[in-house]
């Protein structure tokens, strides 16, 4: 799950960035809100998350420009207590949430696991195909009732796959969910990537059916 933050206070963006990236989200910051805009056109995010008050277009600008160019990614506005005012017109412009400066960590990830798909800690936080079960708060993998251990990646590769269990999902969108800006993409890194998590869920079961299938020509699919 890949998200954007927008926020030019950059202890605050660096501090969310560090404490979703251990969260396993992919983190993208913009510093400025026109640098916001152009990474929220041009790529391919779950969620963003927008400060108000930003050099260069403000943060109800920028969300009302997305929205206006048909845009649809969910997002969460962060504001000021003294700007209590702007939420009403942030909902209004398209925002679908707003949390109160200063917040909670774990509110900030109470409001994100509603807006995405990741299931909400209080109800099922168990995605799973089958006899597999990916607890998303424990970060645990299990199938057939063996612990599976996962790197961080292979966990956010996976959860990708089983939030969309039984549709076709190309590398490229793969790469868009799982990787963040900065990372180093090599064209054969998601075959890799694959080929990991088969070695870890589908070869040690070999009575089991293969859960993770690769479409030729068009993807990897999980069932
Ligand atoms: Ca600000």
């Amino acid at each position: 799950m890949r998200l954007l933050v927008v926020e030019d206070e950059h202890r605050i963006a660096n501090a969310i960035k560090k404490g979703l990236q251990q969260e396993r989200y992919a983190v993208d910051v913009a510093y400025t809100g026109p640098e916001g805009y152009d990474l929220a056109v041009t790529e391919d995010y779950d969620l963003l998350i927008l400060d108000l008050m930003l050099p260069g277009m403000d943060g109800l600008t920028l969300c009302r420009k997305l929205r206006d160019g048909h845009r649809h990614t969910p997002v969460l506005i962060l504001t000021a207590k003294s700007q209590i005012r702007d939420k009403v017109t942030g909902l209004d412009t398209g925002a679908d949430d707003y949390l109160t400066k200063p917040f909670s960590f774990s509110e900030l990830l109470a409001r994100i696991r509603a807006l995405t798909r990741r299931p909400p800690v209080t109800s099922a936080p168990v995605l799973t195909a089958g006899d597999i079960k990916l607890d998303t708060t424990q970060f645990s993998l299990s199938r057939a009732g063996k612990n599976i251990s996962l790197t961080q990646k292979e966990f956010s590769l996976l959860e990708y796959l089983l939030i969309n269990t039984g549709k076709i999902l190309t590398k490229d969108q793969i790469i868009s969910h799982v990787w963040d800006y900065d990372a180093d993409i090599l064209p054969n890194t998601v075959e890799v990537y694959i080929r990991n998590l088969r070695n870890k869920i589908d070869h040690p079961f070999p009575k089991l059916p293969p859960r993770i299938h690769t479409v030729r020509g068009f993807g990897y699919k999980i069932s």
